[in-house]
């Protein structure tokens, strides 16, 4: 996970925004996509030093999480195995993680909540075997995303993530302040009543300075969406050529599109999304697009 990244800034080409760009961590790999590449660098060196060799984490059956751990796993000699909420299933999505060796332990909604617990019953005395939350949430998921910042152009004044636990923004915070930056983080919660957000990033980032959060672009819900966003990705897809997909990225863009027309922004103003990457889970969506 040491070799050199390929994440450009990209002007993106829409005629009605001017000075939008795309940092497009979507790039960096296609199965450890984005911000799971970023979480899982510092995951990874702990896992390293600590001489472990198996990571152990959680998801549901469309996780991008767990593709980029299974992924990650497999490219670095160690194993992989994933708690997955609910029963049993077959997709395209588990049958990656499935390729690169994952093992899948299909898990009832009721013992899902409880992860450590989970954990301690099947890991118990197996030294071997480390503990990666749900999404890479956490200290050393936030540190690998705080690292984006230094790649960004200082004068940004509007950054936008798309946020589902909370760890990306609050790295991105904690970079903002780190570098001593004038960037406002703009943060778009994909879960219904996003709030809760705040605190997750203050407990990772200690301020939420320079935090905006955007809580209305959710539509219904985590994985929810409406026809108004399938109509936007269409749309978006076919005059800007870069894909989103309906969980994360379409509603971070969504969101900018329309405070753009809103008149949010002044137009010399730099403005910079992070393409959080998770295009993977498309295919599994023939049916919203058709
Ligand atoms: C997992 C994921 C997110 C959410 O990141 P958090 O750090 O959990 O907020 C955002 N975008 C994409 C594409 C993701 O896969």
């Amino acid at each position: 996970m040491h070799t050199a990244i390929f994440s450009p800034l990209q002007q993106l080409n829409h005629p009605s925004i001017a000075n939008l760009w795309v940092k497009r961590d979507d790039l960096i790999d296609p199965y450890i996509s984005g911000n799971k590449w970023r979480k899982l660098k510092y995951i990874l060196a702990e896992v390293k030093h600590k001489n472990k060799n198996h990571l152990v984490t959680f998801g549901g059956a469309y996780s991008n999480h767990l593709v980029a751990t299974a992924a990650c796993a497999a490219r670095n000699g160690l194993k992989s195995t994933a708690f997955v909420r609910g029963e049993a299933v077959e997709n395209e999505m588990l049958m990656l993680c499935k390729l690169f060796g994952m093992t899948l332990i299909f898990t009832d909604r009721q013992h899902y909540k409880n992860k450590i617990q989970l954990f301690e019953a099947h890991f118990n005395g197996n030294d071997e075997a480390h503990f990666v939350d749900e999404g890479g949430a956490g200290a050393a998921g936030a540190k690998g995303c705080a690292e984006i910042i230094a790649e960004l152009p200082k004068d940004t004044e509007h950054l936008f993530c798309a946020a589902g636990t909370g760890t990306t923004a609050a790295g991105l915070l904690k970079g903002i302040h780190q570098q001593k930056l004038k960037t406002i983080l703009h943060v778009v919660p994909v879960l219904k009543g996003g709030d809760f957000i705040a605190d997750e990033i203050l407990k990772f980032a200690g301020t939420t300075a320079q935090l905006v959060l955007h809580t209305d672009y959710h539509f219904g819900g985590y994985a929810k969406t409406q026809p108004e966003l399938i109509e936007f990705i269409k749309s978006f897809t076919a005059v800007t050529g870069l894909l989103t997909d309906p969980v994360y990225t379409a509603k971070m863009f969504y969101a900018i599109m329309d405070l753009q027309q809103k008149k949010y922004f002044n137009a010399d103003q730099k403005i910079v999304a992070l393409h959080t990457g998770g295009l993977l889970g498309l295919l599994g969506m023939q049916q919203k697009f058709s």
